[in-house]
């Protein structure tokens, strides 16, 4: 989404290099600019002139915090109402619960509910998945192909026209057996009557917990149509952007978002089962800024990081206790997802595992009880901790080894992350190199 724009805002932020007072031609040229690469990419113009409203206000009005210069406090605002722009990202609980599929036929709204359905199934939970797509030919057949190759059980009947009799029968019987439930519905070329009118029959029988909409993200403007009758039918919660890897538009996502004041939940990036991301907005700018991520990313970190009283340069010195990690954990938490801000620092290409990034706060909770079960010289040098300490401290805390074990191994990742970032300052945590490196 917005490909163009990471070009285009950091000419236009050129400009800015060296000013010491903002004026107003420089900041009129950097808001056209984005106006530009926003609505080629299919923002809605609405969207585009409110944001560009309140950037130029901000950046006129504002003054810039102490010690900032002019170019950075402008690349701070511009970061933030884009931030704003894309919506907080809808809420995905990990727990039992059953969300309701819409979106028109073609969206990608079949594969997405056999992702979705990996996802939650990643999350260890039991997933179950309902076929209610009676009208396309062949829809049942597609549904169960994607769910038998990951084993999630598929309910549905292909030779049966009612779909309120597959939930009907479907629904009770696998909230017995599953904790996440799935339900497929029909989709038409067309927003046509019957279609809204069996979406919303199925909503009313279900008591879906979630009504999540699916918006191919090449849609453009008729996205805002789409969201809004469906909206207005079932009332939407959350958004599913599809096929982002095949576009570089996807602004008709972020309408669909403002019509349904409902947020990101998920963005399809493939069509394998595997390729669907959670979406962060604050990432996904801050990859776009290119340059200017590392400085938002820093500004953010110093304040989170000061909220939790982080010794950071410590750390960097390589004193890194498992107390640091878990100070860090919460940190990194209020910042966004953590694999985000890793894929954002210079690591040297190293490998880490997928599932090192999922800090849930469940996680986070049993990391905090595993570690009240251990002594502080454990704490401080985690290293000491062997086999028969690792029985010792899963009893004390209620958990498997296997847990404890976790632990270690995400503490041992962030030890080896944190040598990656000292390394690349020269022995020293220096930001302006760091900066340098990324060409700003
Ligand atoms: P439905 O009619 O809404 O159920 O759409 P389908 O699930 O059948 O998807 C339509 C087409 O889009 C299929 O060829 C999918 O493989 C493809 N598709 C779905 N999601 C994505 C995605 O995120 N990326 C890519 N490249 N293709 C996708």
């Amino acid at each position: 989404m917005l490909d163009n724009l990471g070009t285009s805002l950091k000419d236009a932020v050129k400009k800015l290099a060296g000013k010491t007072v903002i004026d107003r031609v420089a900041v009129d040229e950097l808001v056209r600019d984005l106006q530009r690469a926003l609505l080629s990419a299919d923002v809605n113009v609405k969207l585009v002139m409110q944001l560009s409203q309140a950037i130029k206000q901000r950046a006129l009005e504002e003054e810039p915090p102490k010690g900032m210069g002019v170019r950075e406090h402008v690349l701070r605002i511009v970061y933030q109402e884009l931030v704003r722009l894309m919506g907080t990202p809808g809420e995905v609980a990990l727990g039992p619960q059953t969300i309701l599929m819409a979106g028109l036929q073609g969206s990608g709204k079949t594969t997405t509910t056999a992702k979705l359905a990996r996802y939650f199934q990643r999350k260890g939970l039991r997933v179950g998945v309902i076929c209610a797509d009676t009208f396309r030919p062949g829809a049942y057949d597609q549904l169960k192909t994607l769910c038998d190759r990951i084993s999630v059980p598929c309910f549905g009947d292909p030779n049966e026209p009612d779909a309120l009799k597959i939930v009907r029968e479907g629904l009770p019987k696998y909230r017995k057996l599953y904790e996440v439930i799935i339900i497929d519905t029909q989709g038409r070329h067309a927003l046509e009557e019957n279609l809204i009118e069996e979406i919303v029959n199925i909503n009313e029988i279900s008591h879906a917990e979630h009504r999540w909409l699916v918006i191919d993200a090449a849609l453009g403007q008729q996205a805002s149509e789409q969201a809004r009758r469906f909206h207005e039918a079932i009332g939407i919660d959350g958004v599913l952007v599809t096929k982002m890897d095949g576009t570089a538009k996807g602004g008709g996502a972020l309408s669909a978002v403002a019509e349904t004041q409902s947020g990101i939940v998920f963005i399809g990036s493939g069509e394998t089962i595997e390729d669907l991301e959670r979406f962060d907005p604050d990432g996904f700018i801050s990859r776009l800024l290119g340059m200017g991520d590392l400085r938002a990313l820093v500004e953010r970190a110093e304040e989170a990081v000061s909220a939790e009283e982080l010794d950071v340069n410590a750390m960097l010195k390589g004193k890194f206790t498992l107390r640091d990690m878990y100070k860090q954990l919460e940190a990194l938490n209020k910042m966004g997802p953590l694999k985000q801000i890793m894929s954002m620092l210079p690591l040297g290409g190293m490998q880490i595992p997928d599932d090192a990034y999922d800090i849930t706060s469940t996680k986070m909770q049993r990391y905090r009880v595993i570690m009240d079960s251990m002594t502080p010289p454990e704490l401080d040098d985690p290293s000491v901790i062997g086999s028969s300490r690792i029985q010792r401290i899963a009893r004390g805390a209620g958990v498997t080894p296997e847990d404890v074990r976790d632990l270690i191994k995400y503490y041992k990742i962030m030890q080896r992350a944190l040598k990656g970032m000292r390394g690349m300052g020269g022995g020293k945590f220096n930001m302006q190199r760091m900066m340098k490196k990324f060409g700003g």
